[in-house]
């Protein structure tokens, strides 16, 4: 847009020949192009090989650059002062949804949040990432955000690494060493930092098929809508032919360091016919057991356990009416 209106300025002007303005307009079209150049010089990258060499010349002073939905906040407030700015969006191929030969789905990293939200595909084989996809931040921000971005970023209150805990994904992981993958387990580490390596990058998040006779439920409390939720709880629900709980997946976010597992709501809810008591004796347990909240200007931390037990009980309320 700049860049064109001084190309139609310096067009218009050398036309009826004023020679001042002509050069004026001359040191603005010379200026752009230096700075766009500029840009792409420290951005673009030409393949994954290219990606990789410039990772290992900086380390962990380069940042990749997915969606920027957080990591140029962190700039714009000098959180992250990166050496290196290396650009996936000019990579093709790392945007994907593949369906796989088990029921499971393959997401390419830079799949857009609005992606997830909006496709089919997902809906069917990954219900808990589309019931959840609404719920991150505005529409502007999911239209740029990525699935792999997310990850990576692995913020305690995100949404994604949430999803990817509580379906038990597997991630693919990319280095100029060769590829390796990880379970979701081992790839958050602890606050805003996980298993990869300076020199890696995370290519893809392999979501398995859910057991049969499995639902998924998600709940939240935000101040607003689109700010990022003070507790949220993500589930997975494996009943037994008789209609017991035989496998339970609770996960909360904004709830501790990382997103949390609920081991000890899932111990009381193994084995046992759905019902209020038994719900409400999960709920108990992972506010007093299964989370470590901490406290904000939002809210308290006795207030987020609080919200740990009412999103318990209505997850699992929702999913399984008692
Ligand atoms: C106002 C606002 C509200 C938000 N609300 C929510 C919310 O409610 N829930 C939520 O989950 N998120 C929320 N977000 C964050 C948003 O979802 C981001 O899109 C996401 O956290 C980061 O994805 P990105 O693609 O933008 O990554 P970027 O910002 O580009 O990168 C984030 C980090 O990940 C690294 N990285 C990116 N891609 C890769 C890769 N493939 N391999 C290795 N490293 C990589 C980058 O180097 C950087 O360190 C919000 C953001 C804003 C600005």
């Amino acid at each position: 847009m700049y860049g064109g209106t001084c190309v139609l300025l310096h067009l218009m002007l050398s036309t009826i020949g004023l020679a001042f303005w002509h050069f004026i307009s001359f040191l603005f079209l010379f200026f752009f192009f230096q700075a766009k150049d500029g840009i792409r010089g420290a951005q673009e990258s030409r393949g994954l090989g290219d990606v990789y060499k410039r990772q290992s010349q900086h380390g962990f002073d380069a940042k990749l650059l997915a969606g920027g939905q957080s990591l140029i906040p962190a700039m714009n407030f000098r959180l992250a002062q990166p050496a290196a700015l290396i650009d996936l969006n000019t990579i093709p191929d790392l945007a994907y949804l593949r369906p796989q030969a088990d029921g499971g789905l393959a997401v390419g990293a830079m799949t857009r949040h609005s992606t997830i939200e909006h496709d089919p595909l997902v809906a069917a084989r990954a219900p808990l990432l589309r019931a959840m996809a609404p719920h991150i931040a505005h529409a502007q921000i999911r239209n740029r955000g990525t699935f792999g971005g997310s990850m990576a970023h692995s913020d305690p209150a995100g949404h994604w690494p949430t999803a990817a805990l509580a379906l038990q994904a597997r991630f693919r992981i990319m280095g100029a060493s060769g590829e390796r993958w990880l379970d979701a387990d081992d790839f958050f580490l602890s606050l805003f930092t996980t298993a990869l390596q300076a020199d890696e990058l995370l290519a893809e998040v392999m979501l398995p098929p859910l057991p049969p006779r499995s639902r998924i439920g998600y709940q939240q409390v935000a101040r607003q809508h689109g700010a990022f939720p003070l507790a949220g709880v993500a589930a997975v629900i494996t009943l037994d032919e008789r209609g017991r709980y035989q496998a339970a997946r609770l996960v909360y976010l904004g709830a501790g360091e990382m997103p949390m597992i609920g081991a000890q709501a899932a111990k009381a809810l193994l084995g046992q016919a759905p019902s209020s008591g038994v719900i409400a004796a999960a709920a108990e347990a992972a506010a007093r057991y299964d989370v470590d909240p901490g406290g904000d200007i939002h809210a308290s931390a006795a207030y987020r356990r609080h919200l740990v037990k009412v999103l318990t009980r209505r997850v699992l309320h929702e999913i399984l009416p008692a």
